[in-house]
């Protein structure tokens, strides 16, 4: 058997010595590494004082990493001081056992390295703990290690709303896009949630932001405008585009496949389109890219709708709003001429909005940000089917994008 000093020697546990070693009789089993304090002072958990005034000591069971085939289960008294100081009882401070109580810091780094890899349920498995276990580790891992936003930096904002459970709730997050952080997350997306937002900025943040970018249908711009009057509205690519998909080429497309009806076969091909219509077009096979060709080259409507689709996206690519403003005329004649009632409405609806797409040509926002933070959000709901746990859910979220260093 292994002797004690050379236990204590390998677990390092300062302040502590190993008083007793309990072996389990198989082997595998629970090693139990009874410790004792060597100091009579102690150091306040919370201002760093010491005392010598022990109020209570409470025994805990904490685990520690494996030694070799054994799981480790550590027996330490833990000391309660009564802080002069700071005034009250407080926990006594230790290099080696920290936030999470349960697990010693080295433990709960090792399984923070692993859940970079792996599920909870493979790490929990792998070391024998409860799913509740590492999750919770998980969590205090991610808050403590999440970088607080530099706010006098700041001069972008991207906003926008995403489905919680089933879409029934809502939540708002907010980026900063040209670095792509993740800056806050809220439940709900109404004024009342952006102005949470706002209420919780450091004072003279809301000031230096110079333009935010938002979907145009949402409630956040009433209260932007309120917080950042300096701050100018883009209205994001990726929402616009979403709407004309469904407001315009699903309309026209439900639209054609009825004309259709005396032609099943061609109904048949214009009715299962949807997904090749609204694909960006770089993004289809070959095979595809003939489809495509081909019903639009029988269908003059889908065609217009389709090409004035690709045409609506470039406004956002103009460097300068005079050339853009030229473009948007250009492309709301086009759609007032088509005779496409759908698209008459949305182009009218737009033109109410046009400040917030040439507001784009003076800010370097690349809006499709949205698009992509929008994705991953919903590949972590997926992988994560049981985050019930919001808060655990938001800094998932945080953590995927904690921002790209300038
Ligand atoms: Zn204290």
């Amino acid at each position: 058997m292994v002797d004690r000093s050379t236990v204590s020697k390998l677990g390092s546990w300062a302040g502590y010595r190993v008083q007793r070693v309990v072996w389990p009789r198989e082997s595998g089993g629970t090693v139990e590494i009874h410790l004792k304090p060597t100091r009579k002072w102690m150091v306040c958990e919370r201002c760093g004082h010491r005392s010598q005034q022990l109020h209570e000591t409470v025994m805990r069971r904490v685990r520690d990493l494996p030694l070799f085939e054994y799981r480790v289960v550590l027996v330490v008294p833990r000391r309660r001081l009564w802080c002069a100081h700071c005034g009250g009882p407080r926990l006594e401070r230790l290099s080696w056992l920290g936030r999470y109580q349960r697990v010693t810091d080295r433990f709960a780094e090792a399984i923070g390295r692993l859940l970079r890899a792996m599920p909870i349920k493979a790490v929990a498995d792998f070391y024998g703990l409860g799913w509740h276990a590492v999750k919770a580790i998980d969590k205090m891992r991610l808050a403590a290690e999440l970088p607080e936003p530099d706010w006098s930096t700041i001069r972008y904002l991207a906003m926008d709303e995403f489905a919680l459970h089933k879409g029934h709730r809502y939540a708002t997050v907010v980026i900063e896009p040209t670095r792509r952080q993740v800056l806050w997350i809220g439940a709900g997306r109404s004024r009342e949630t952006a102005a949470a937002f706002f209420a919780q900025l450091p004072a003279g943040a809301a000031a230096r932001i110079e333009a935010v970018a938002i979907d145009m249908t949402t409630a956040y711009e009433l209260e932007i405008r309120a917080h950042c009057p300096q701050a100018e509205i883009v209205y994001d690519l990726f929402h616009v585009v979403a709407k004309y998909g469904r407001e315009v080429i699903d309309r026209v497309r439900v639209d054609e496949a009825n004309r259709l009806r005396e032609a099943p076969q061609a109904r048949k091909v214009v009715k299962s389109s949807r997904w090749l219509l609204l694909r960006n077009r770089d993004h289809l096979k070959a095979g595809q890219q003939v489809q495509l060709t081909e019903l639009l080259a029988a269908n003059q409507a889908l065609l217009t709708v389709y090409l004035l689709k690709d045409e609506l996206k470039r406004l956002w690519r103009y460097r300068r709003a005079g050339w853009a403003k030229k473009a948007w005329q250009r492309w709301y004649e086009q759609a007032m001429a088509s005779g496409i009632a759908a698209l008459q409405r949305f182009a009218q609806r737009l033109k109410l909005y046009l400040h917030g797409i040439l507001a784009r040509c003076r800010h370097p926002l690349h809006t499709s940000v949205l698009e992509g933070i929008n994705n991953t959000i919903k590949v972590i709901k997926r992988r994560a089917y049981g985050y019930r746990d919001q808060d655990y859910f938001f800094l998932k979220i945080k953590a995927t994008f904690p921002g790209i260093p300038r």
